[in-house]
């Protein structure tokens, strides 16, 4: 196993054993991040569900396969990505992330992208594209509901591009949001053949 491996696994079982906000009181597991602990691409979502939570591994529930299937239509393989959340425990339903969790959890993001180098990040929803963002120097739009027009375009900063996308979990909300975040996701295909492939 090499360094980075080595380090990855330390820093998952750190995550299982965390108690550093109120989110491990009523987790049944954390989840750390997985995948190819080389990969050029890294996803960000917001935090695990239920179907998460019970086995403790990242985007294997609902929104998991419907992000699967928006990785197929950006003619990506999902097995060649690290998944992670910005937010290791479950939160519970409805609710939105609070700004002391995600403080208290940042410090691990951080470390998964230091280890990782990913050349493009994916975020996926709101909160994510904010603090991908602000990690980034990138300016922040002032309000929550202005940031779906990041939406489907890449940010290029620091020699990463930072590509925000609408969450797969609010498409079973909505269904209504599917066309667009179907092009949304061509776009990122395109994106990625036209600049990034060798
Ligand atoms: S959400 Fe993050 S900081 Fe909070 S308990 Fe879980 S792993 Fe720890």
């Amino acid at each position: 196993m090499g360094d980075e491996e080595k380090a990855l696994e330390e820093l998952a079982q750190e995550v299982k054993d965390c108690h550093r906000c109120i989110l491990s009181e009523r987790r049944f597991c954390a989840v750390p991040g997985e995948g190819d602990g080389h990969a050029f691409l890294m996803i960000v979502g917001q935090a695990p569900g239920e179907g998460e939570d019970m086995v403790g591994r990242p985007f294997i529930g609902p929104s998991g396969h419907l992000l699967r299937y928006f990785m197929g239509v950006a003619g990506l393989s999902f097995g060649d990505t690290y998944r992670t959340n910005l937010l290791k425990c479950m939160i519970p339903r409805y609710s939105r992330p609070k700004w002391a969790s995600i403080c208290a959890c940042l410090p691990f993001l951080e470390r998964e992208i230091a280890l990782i180098s990913p050349r493009v990040i994916l975020t996926l929803g709101k909160f994510p594209a904010k603090v991908l963002f602000k990690l980034h120097s990138l300016p922040v739009p002032p309000e929550n509901r202005t940031i779906p027009a990041l939406f489907g375009k890449p940010y290029e900063v620091q020699g990463r591009v930072i590509f925000p996308m609408p969450h797969p979990a609010s498409i079973i909300y909505n269904h209504s949001l599917l066309p667009d975040t179907m092009e949304h996701f061509r776009a990122l295909g395109r994106f990625l053949q036209e600049n990034l492939t060798e």
